[in-house]
């Protein structure tokens, strides 16, 4: 099943060196979920192949403009383009009402029915479910309310071994409960157990993503083990004093994290305009936590995969 993030944006506050703010689109199964939405968001899908039709739910950290200025203009573009079917807006509250009162002022009325979940930035908690995924916030210390999202796969199905199916002449009306790991009956009453049938799932996956907060070890228990972190490093750790008073992360503090959470692999971002070269964040990092990579935009990364980064610049 397919799982993977596309980086769109990759700043902090200020769009720099061609690199623009926070949006990443993560694909699931077929769908996409738009995570943050900064500046200029749309014309970044547009560049990296992202399809519109695919997304149906945008989640967003918190109310910082570098995180949500490129919503109203994603949804002017789908109003114009007769967006018909519904759209998802899972924000800290506050949001819906500042959209709202730019299309107020504009006179525009939406195509689409536009749903706004305010979400609780103190909690963590369930905010999306579907047949195959979760999502949960994060919450994080930032200046203002800030939730990070855990994008969990809910747990695979128990693989069928096919011989055993022939040998046992087994129904497959059968084979989902099966799958869930029920026993079988042949019809002259001998149970198969389940262990004979089948063997264990492929690993559940999951995609955390931090932005933007203070170095806080309050989170290591949801982020513990995800196969890919996105933490922000907004700062060199020359520069931790500034992170701290600007309740960002330096790289050192967010490599020490992804060690103390035992995560495969670390995606760093956020990053200050200050830096043009990202080579020394990176190094950074990989001093303390090896499997390190920059968030680059239009690079695509497959969550739960040793060797994941696929270029996808067109
Ligand atoms: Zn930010
Ligand atoms: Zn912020």
């Amino acid at each position: 099943m397919q799982f993977e993030v596309t980086i769109l944006g990759s700043n902090g506050a200020v769009a720099a060196y061609e690199r623009y703010p926070s949006s990443q689109a993560l694909h699931y199964n077929g769908q996409t979920f738009l995570i943050d939405c900064g500046e200029g968001t749309q014309f970044r899908m547009n560049k990296f192949g992202i399809r519109p039709g695919r997304l149906d739910h945008i989640f967003i950290s918190h109310l910082h403009g570098d995180h949500y200025f490129g919503l109203a203009g994603l949804l002017t573009t789908f109003n114009l383009n007769w967006r018909q079917q519904p759209l998802h807006v899972y924000a800290p509250r506050g949001l819906e009402e500042i959209i709202k009162l730019q299309f107020t002022y504009a006179d525009t009325k939406l195509k689409f029915d536009l749903h706004f979940h305010p979400i609780d930035t103190a909690a963590h908690a369930v905010i999306y479910e579907d047949e195959h995924l979760t999502v949960e916030t994060i919450p994080l210390v930032h200046r203002i309310p800030t939730a990070g999202f855990l994008f969990r796969e809910k747990k695979l199905l128990r693989k069928i071994i096919a011989e055993k199916m022939a040998e046992y002449q087994i129904p497959y009306a059968q084979i989902p409960l099966i799958r869930q790991g029920s026993d079988f009956v042949t019809s002259d009453g001998n149970v198969i157990p389940n262990s004979e049938l089948t063997t264990d799932p492929t690993p559940a996956r999951s995609y955390a993503y931090c932005s933007d907060t203070l170095y806080t070890e309050s989170i290591l228990d949801i982020i513990q083990h995800v196969d890919l972190l996105y933490h922000e490093t907004t700062f060199s750790q020359l520069h931790e004093a500034r992170a701290t008073e600007t309740f960002h992360t330096t790289t050192t503090q967010a490599a020490t994290l992804a060690l103390k959470a035992g995560v495969k692999k670390l995606l760093i971002g956020h990053f200050s305009a200050r830096y043009e070269d990202l080579n020394a964040l990176l190094a950074e990092c990989r001093s303390i936590f090896p499997n390190t990579y920059l968030a680059e935009e239009g690079a695509t990364f497959i969550v739960g995969e040793a060797i994941s980064e696929i270029a996808v610049h067109p």
